[in-house]
Order: structure tokens, then sequence, then C-alpha cells
């Protein structure tokens, strides 16, 4: 099965962290209310909706940053505004399946998307036809558990060096917002989680393989498909930092990259957040979300310095849909990332947990902050300062 191995491509990165496992974590696990553990956390929520009724909603449960669309652009200055006054950051949110945006950069010409092999495209169909209630058990880019299942979203292939392009004008756009924090990526990766087989990869991919004849094929595929997504990010992150240097990069590591699934702290930007507890039945083991929220804590500046980790839990409330996590389920997997020392907690959808009260109070009840301050954690040291 798939996840096993992707499990199996992460156990270098386990051993790592079991020959510290003695070390204390860094936050409190009791949580609760009290302020002295909670000022220690960030949340962060991915969502959208009118900012004059998110944003109040958010500040009450504890949200320390938002992010959030900036195309409707007197909306997303009221995140900002509004956001300001309650110590709350706002991203603008970068999309690599933003058709729009690429449309924007080039009118005139198709947008190049990712190609999945037949086998796989034949699997889109029969995920798109399935309409059972719990989808049998597709995860929807998160860590696979049937045997193939690719992303139904449409993604721009970032070999195309246009895509970087055209991602480059819209973070000058977005970075021209008087206030905006920074960005925030979103669905950087492959639509089969491996790969491309697009006209544009499969050359480049040649000449990789020919500057690595020391490769077996698969190895080079895997080397060129990894090194050329790390790339992207980082390409993208170090321009958001020539626009506007003291702007910050935040993204969520998804679709999941099979060969290696925790490879986020490969990218230089300022918080990494990995899937920690996927949304979607079979929820993951509480050993399964502690283990991988310590690697995202421990293993944060492996290769850079900038980085903060943080975990990201996935909730959805459409009972139509799938099962819903209950009350205890949420509880016990943020208790389970504060366990792996993870102090950054990204969630979405941020909607569903402002429009659920029982989701609402599990939040409140880690987050929660008295007064509007402003966190800043930086390699362990709190400060805090007032926002106004
Ligand atoms: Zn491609």
């Amino acid at each position: 099965m798939k996840l096993a191995t992707a499990l199996c491509a992460a156990t270098s990165a386990f051993a790592v962290f079991l020959a510290r496992a003695q070390s204390p974590p860094a936050v409190s696990t009791a949580g609760g209310s009290e302020a002295a553990k909670t000022e220690h956390l960030i949340l962060t929520g991915w969502g959208g909706g009118k900012a004059e009724d998110i944003v109040p909603k958010a500040a009450e449960i504890g949200f320390s940053e938002l992010v959030v669309h900036h195309e409707d652009a007197a909306n997303f200055a009221k995140y900002i505004e509004i956001g300001k006054a309650y110590g709350i950051d706002i991203y603008a949110w970068l999309f690599l399946g933003d058709i729009p945006a690429w449309k924007k950069a080039f009118p005139d010409a198709d947008p190049p998307l990712q190609v999945m092999s037949p086998a796989e495209d034949q699997a889109l169909k029969e995920i798109q036809a399935d309409k059972t209630f719990g989808k049998s058990h597709y995860q929807s880019g998160g860590e696979p558990v049937n045997d193939i299942e690719v992303l139904t979203t449409p993604l721009l292939c970032f070999h195309d060096p246009r895509v970087l392009e055209a991602f480059r004008k819209q973070i000058d756009e977005m970075l021209s917002v008087p206030g905006v924090k920074g960005v925030a990526f979103d669905y950087i990766g492959y639509r089969n989680y491996s790969c491309c087989h697009c006209h544009t990869s499969q050359i480049q991919l040649a000449a990789y393989r020919k500057q690595h004849p020391e490769l077996s094929p698969e190895r080079a595929l895997n080397r060129f498909s990894l090194d050329s997504l790390v790339d992207f990010n980082n390409r993208l992150s170090a321009y958001v930092r020539t626009v506007k240097p003291d702007a910050r990069v935040i993204t969520h590591v998804y679709p999941v990259y099979l060969p290696e699934p925790l490879y986020g702290n490969r990218l230089d930007l300022d918080v990494c957040a990995q899937t920690a507890a996927w949304f979607f039945e079979p929820f993951w083991s509480t050993n399964k979300i502690t283990t991988y929220s310590r690697i995202i804590a421990e293993e944060a500046n492996r290769y850079y310095p900038r980085p903060h980790g943080a975990a990201l839990v996935g909730y959805f409330n459409r009972p139509d849909q799938w099962p819903v996590k209950s009350r205890e389920r949420l509880t016990g997997e943020i208790q389970a990332i504060l366990e792996g020392g993870c102090s950054r907690i990204h969630v979405c959808s941020l909607n569903n947990v402002l429009d659920t009260p029982e989701a609402a109070e599990v939040f409140r009840s880690f987050f929660h902050r008295s007064e509007p301050v402003h966190i800043e954690m930086d390699k362990g040291t709190v400060t805090q300062r007032p926002t106004r």
C-alpha cells in the first residue's frame, strides 16, 4: 500500500527524532484555558468570507493569523484593517490551481496543466464519479489509503517557467496591499503525488537523467521531481523577500509528495505547515500525530535557519459527505500535536471551525487570549508586543 511506502520513506527522519525522544516537549501538553500555557501557541486559520463576520469570531477563539483570498480587494483590505485591531495578521492565499491568475498573466496562452498517466486519469474518473458517503476513503490530497489516488483539482505545471512568472506577478499584486503580512502558499505539489508527465516535464527530466547517469531511472525521477518542487517554492519565497523584505512566507505542504511526505523542512520560508492530523477517516492515530508533529518541530531547521515548523489539523463539518470529528477526537488531536512539540497549529477549514460551536470551543480552550496581542516566537524565545 502507498501509505506503507510513504511511511518507509520517512524512516530515516523517524530514527533521528526517536533518538531525541527523551528531550522534554517545547510546550505544555495539558491544554486548557490557563493564559500561561496559551501564550506560547500560535493558531493560523485558512478560509474566507466577509471580514466583518470572520475576524471578530476568529479573534474570540484565539487565532493569530488568517489566510484569505485577496481577489476581492475591498474585503481583503477590511481583513487587514479589522485584523490589526484584533492583533491578527493577514496573509494572501496563493494557490497552484489558480487558473485565473494564469489568465491574468498570460491572457492569450492556454494554462500549462499537469499531466497524469492513463491509469491515474482513470482513477480520477472513478473518484469523481464516487458520490458515496465518505467517498470510499478517498483522502483528497492527503496520504492515500486506496491503491491509486490523485487530486481532483487541476494544477499548473511549475516546470513551465511561465508559471513562476505568473505567480511573481500575483505576488507583486498581493504585496502592494498596505498592511498585508505576507503570502501563504497552497496546493504546491503534484496532482498524482509524485511527478508530472507533461511534455515540458519530460524534457527537463531527460536532461536531468543525462546529468545524473549514476542514478537509476526511478531515482532520477524522484530526485528531479522533489528538487524542482522544492526549487519552485524557494524561488517564489525568495521573490517575496525581494519585493518586500519584511513580508513573511508561510505554506501548507499539500498535496502529499509520496516519496518523502515530510519534505517541508527543505523549504526556505518562514513557517512550513505540514499535515499532522488529516481530515478524513481513517483518522490518524495519536501516535502517528505525535510522531509527525515531533519531526515537524524538531527537524524544522535541518536545512535552513529560517523556517518554523507548524502542524496542520484538518477539520470539516460536512456531515452529508464525511464523518465529522467529535469534540473528543479534535481535542485528542491537538493534544497529540502539542505533545510532539509543535506550538504553531494551522487549521483548515477556518469557516467550519467558526460555524461549529463544539469545534470552536475546543480551539478556544487551547488558544484563547484574554487581550489582543501579537505574539512572535523566535527559536523558543517568546516576546509579546501590544498591537496598539
Ligand atoms: Zn509538467
